[in-house]
């Protein structure tokens, strides 16, 4: 059995749940770290049978509890060389009508949940490993109705810079995947029809993503042989919206 294991947050659902089932084809073992009791359940029954995964139930934002399973999956699963921080929350809030209170609990899972997982994972990470930060177009473009979600993105994309940059002596890559819109189960919560209307007129490739499409870009950035000169990056999987301005006459 592979020694290559990886840690994935919100790893029972939508992109990150993609993301272990593209870990393990890559040959890696995988935790799927996530803190909804339904979507562990589900998770649980999907992989079963299969003990090169493990499902565990967390809080990103609860220090300890992270601080935990890491050491657990220290000493228990093989060495941790490979985190991907998919855990994340989004809401969709005019900047004039956002509260105080939505900032404060978007950038508490989405930031500090964020910055503990991959402080505890990259201490662990002691042969060296790689971090794939889960960043979004919002973080890089001032998309409407994203002052709290884009905000808190935004910050992701310079926690994965500085990381990349003090992490390069230890053997230690932090790459960022910046998806667009993507077929999820937040996506499906989230994206009202004129949402929807607004991402197929602004993409160029004119669909959402799915989550195995970012899945692959996660994965190829976490692979130590195929990534191996490429961190501080953000690889923005977006059907071509951050490139694009006027698309269509
Ligand atoms: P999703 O809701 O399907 O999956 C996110 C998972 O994170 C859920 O299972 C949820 O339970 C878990 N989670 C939330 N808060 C948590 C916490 N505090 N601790 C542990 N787990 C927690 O959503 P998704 O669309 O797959 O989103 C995954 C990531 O991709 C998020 O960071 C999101 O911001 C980002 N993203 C998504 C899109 C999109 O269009 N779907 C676009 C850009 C970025």
């Amino acid at each position: 059995m592979s020694d290559r294991t990886a840690l994935v947050t919100g790893g029972a659902s939508g992109i990150g749940l993609a993301t272990v089932r593209a870990l393990l084809t890559d040959g890696w073992r995988v935790v799927a770290a996530d803190r909804d009791p339904a979507a562990l359940d589900a998770a649980r029954q999907a992989f079963g049978g299969d003990d090169r995964v493990r499902v565990a139930s967390l809080d990103v934002t609860d220090e300890a509890a992270v601080e935990a399973l890491v050491r657990e999956i220290a000493e228990g699963f093989g060495p941790l060389k490979g985190l991907v921080t998919s855990a994340g929350i989004g809401r969709d809030v005019p900047f004039l009508d956002t509260t105080a209170d939505l900032f404060r609990q978007i950038y508490e899972v989405n930031v500090v949940g964020t910055f503990l997982v991959a402080q505890a994972a990259a201490r662990a990470m002691t042969e060296g490993g790689a971090i794939v930060t889960v960043a979004s177009v919002s973080g890089l473009r001032g998309n409407i109705g994203r002052a709290a979600y884009g905000a808190s993105k935004g910050a992701v994309v310079t926690l994965t810079q500085v990381m990349a940059v003090e992490l390069a002596p230890l053997g230690v890559r932090v790459n960022a995947v910046a998806p667009g819109p993507v077929e999820t189960p937040m996506v499906a919560a989230v994206h009202t029809p004129a949402i929807r209307a607004q991402w197929h007129a602004t993409v160029p490739l004119r669909r959402y993503g799915g989550p195995e499409e970012i899945a692959t870009a996660a994965a190829f950035l976490l692979d130590e042989t195929r990534a191996s000169y490429v961190t501080g990056q953000v690889l923005a999987v977006d059907g071509g919206f951050t490139a694009g301005g006027i698309i269509a006459r």
